[in-house]
């Protein structure tokens, strides 16, 4: 049976891990999954939770799986296949990997496997588009150019006008994707994803994800390789464990001056859980135009990880 490969792409904080968590959330896959995550000190989907549904994980964090790690990938992506206990794997690229040569790995692994690349989807935060295709044009539009479905994400937070105009940009570089812009809560996961695929094709099944998160520490990718000349090095993450308490004002005010870039490098994607208060814990999302908190399970300790070009990391543990 051909085992059908989706890739999720998306830069940091784009959404691509909550998007994924709804699929799954919304019993949108049934059969076996086999996940393949590359991570930039981005916070991975609990393992051993995915592990409950069926859902096997292959994390790959020495490197970038488009280039300083394509062996590494190439080789999960054969062991799974030859195991063939898996009929559909997942890839989650990290924020800043090439979508096109990951389309490329896959495309060349349909020739001789029983395998065929179904999925190719970028999220994209429509808030930030303009801002992020300058700045960080040779990854961001690459995955916007070779995405057969871009899904936009925070399509609620911008006036139709300014939606309208991020399409028409999307479109004068990719003139044949998909442009999904209805807001993800208003789209059950088999809508998004019948509307992605093709042949409109659907799965059921059950699964319940779980909103437990890990945190790599002080995290450099290491970006050289030989054949493409993309340097993922221009971005680096930071990361703690804290027991320390941080008040909900406290957090908002200390992200508000976490925007000073002179100060603090140019942060764009920031997540965490720390403990508020007395039995009070709480997740926060940060992108530079949004910041999110919401109540979360006591942890055992708190924990901070911040994404960004040229950081300025003795700064940032000062702040915090
Ligand atoms: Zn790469």
């Amino acid at each position: 049976m051909t085992i059908q490969i989706d890739i999720f792409s998306g830069f940091f904080g784009a959404g691509k891990t909550t998007l994924i968590k709804k699929l799954i959330n919304e019993k949108v896959y049934s059969k076996k999954v086999t996940l393949i995550e590359n991570e930039f000190g981005e916070i991975p989907i609990d393992g051993a939770f995915l592990k409950k549904f069926n859902i096997e994980i292959k994390e790959i964090k020495a490197g970038c799986i488009c280039c300083s790690t394509v062996n590494d990938f190439n080789n999960t992506l054969k062991e799974i296949i030859d195991s063939k206990e898996t009929e559909r794997i997942i890839i989650e690229p990290s924020g800043v990997g090439k979508l096109s040569e990951i389309v490329k790995i896959v495309k060349k692994l349909e020739v001789n496997n029983d395998v065929k690349l179904n999925l190719v989807i970028a999220a994209v935060d429509v808030t930030m588009y303009e801002e992020f295709v300058n700045l960080f044009s040779e990854f961001y539009e690459d995955q916007v150019i070779h995405a057969s479905t871009v899904i936009l994400s925070r399509t609620q937070s911008v006036t139709k006008e300014e939606l309208q105009q991020v399409v028409s940009k999307i479109r004068e570089i990719n003139e044949k994707a998909r442009i999904i812009t209805t807001p993800w809560d208003d789209l059950s996961g088999v809508e998004l994803i019948g509307l992605s695929e093709a042949d409109g094709r659907k799965e059921a099944g059950i699964h319940k994800l779980d909103d437990v998160d890990l945190i790599e520490l002080d995290q450099e990718f290491d970006h050289e390789h030989g054949e493409s000349d993309h340097d993922h090095d221009f971005f680096s993450s930071w990361g703690i464990e804290t027991p320390k308490e941080y008040p909900v004002e406290t957090l908002e005010k200390l992200f508000s001056i976490l925007k000073n870039e002179e100060l603090y490098g140019k942060v764009v994607r920031s997540k965490g859980i720390v403990q508020a208060e007395e039995n009070r814990w709480i997740e926060f999302d940060f992108v530079p135009k949004q910041f999110e908190i919401r109540e979360s399970e006591p942890q055992n300790t708190g924990r901070i990880t911040v994404i960004g070009h040229a950081l300025n990391k003795e700064n940032i543990i000062n702040l915090f």
